[in-house]
């Protein structure tokens, strides 16, 4: 920081306010992919209604930490008391190089180390760009990282990221229920720095540019996807990730109905249907580094997979959500089947 941007308080005492450029600025300098400005409001209620209702129709299927912060997700004043803004990040995950098509695959997320130890110290290093408490940061708990002042959330936090990230103007949700982002399509993860400060100037939603297209539904092998919403009781996502215990007749059905390249760890292909992915710019370096191990292993190689081996394999990497048994049960159900 040069110059007057020095400090990026805008004002002074109390009622000083954060320059939104400086943040941008340096949102932008520490690599990450997409900034906005969130003010905080009460979510809409239809949108808490439509998020109570999914829950209580059970399509959140296993997920209960879905279910575990009841009203408080749609309070981010439960998070953090007297936030004002929310600073919503993306980064991109978009590998360079991927798995041959003609091997299992698996979700592009899964490829690199686990992006929420990489987004939270991204956040953290935005903070102390910011001046804020960076005394604070040295804080042992893995959210909290400040006297009260600000908060970095990262998926753990009971915050309706996507919602935010669409009032931050960042993008907006496809058919498809991702987060589009112009330019950058939607392999980002998300985050918050939440702040009691406000800030000089707010982003507000854009447009929706999904028009009539129609690719992520007809792209879905489990018709999970349709025009009526996602039911993750049917998406290979949640049945090879989330799910627990042994497939059901139906599950495995499901599993394997997939055409090739088939998935044995999470799916990617609403996201790689979708346009706005194909015309991305985020073809430089991914935000969160790869385990380039994972792009030479073959179907003969997953089959034998130690317990052992996948510990090495995963170390640090959001595969492990999966365990070794859930692995091995998509593993045996995907290939040869
Ligand atoms: S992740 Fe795969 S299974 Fe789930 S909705 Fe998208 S295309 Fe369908
Ligand atoms: S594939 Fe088409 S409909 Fe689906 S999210 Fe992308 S633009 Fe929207």
């Amino acid at each position: 920081m040069t110059g007057h941007h020095d400090n990026p308080l805008v004002g002074e005492g109390r009622n000083s306010v954060l320059s939104s450029s400086l943040i941008k600025a340096e949102a932008v300098r520490l690599g990450f992919d997409a900034c906005g400005l969130a003010r905080v409001t009460p979510v809409d209620t239809s949108t808490a209604d439509a998020f109570n209702r999914w829950i209580a129709e059970g399509h959140h299927g296993d997920m209960d930490y879905m279910n575990r912060y009841g009203d408080a997700r749609f309070h981010p004043e439960s998070v953090l008391p007297g936030c004002r803004t929310i600073v919503s990040l993306a980064l991109s995950y978009r590998p360079q190089t991927t798995i041959p098509v003609d091997q299992p695959q698996i979700a592009y997320y899964a490829y690199g180390r686990d992006y929420h130890d990489v987004m939270k110290q991204k956040i953290r290093e935005l903070a102390v760009a910011l001046g804020l408490n960076a005394a604070s940061t040295q804080s042992s708990s893995p959210d909290v990282v400040a006297g009260g002042s600000f908060r970095v959330a990262v998926d753990t936090a009971p915050i309706l990221e996507r919602y935010w990230a669409v009032k931050a103007g960042l993008g907006w949700i496809g058919r498809n229920h991702n987060l589009i982002i112009p330019h950058k399509g939607s392999f980002v993860v998300l985050g918050e720095l939440l702040l009691t400060a406000e800030v000089d100037i707010y982003d507000s939603p854009i447009t929706n540019h999904c028009g009539s297209c129609h690719r992520c539904i007809d792209a879905c092998p489990t018709c999970a996807l349709t025009d009526e919403g996602i039911d993750a009781r049917r998406c290979l996502s949640y049945l090879t990730i989330e799910h627990r215990g042994p497939f059901s007749p139906e599950q495995a059905d499901l599993v394997r109905r997939q055409p090739a390249p088939r998935y044995i760890y999470g799916c990617d292909r609403c996201q790689l249907a979708c346009p706005h992915n194909r015309l991305s710019d985020n073809s430089g370096d991914p935000g969160i580094p790869l385990n380039t191990s994972l792009l030479s292993i073959t179907a003969a190689d997953w089959k034998a997979l130690t317990r052992e081996q996948y510990q090495q394999l995963f170390r640090g990497s959001a595969v492990k959500r999966a365990k070794y048994e859930g692995l091995m049960r998509n593993i045996q159900t995907v290939i040869d089947n």
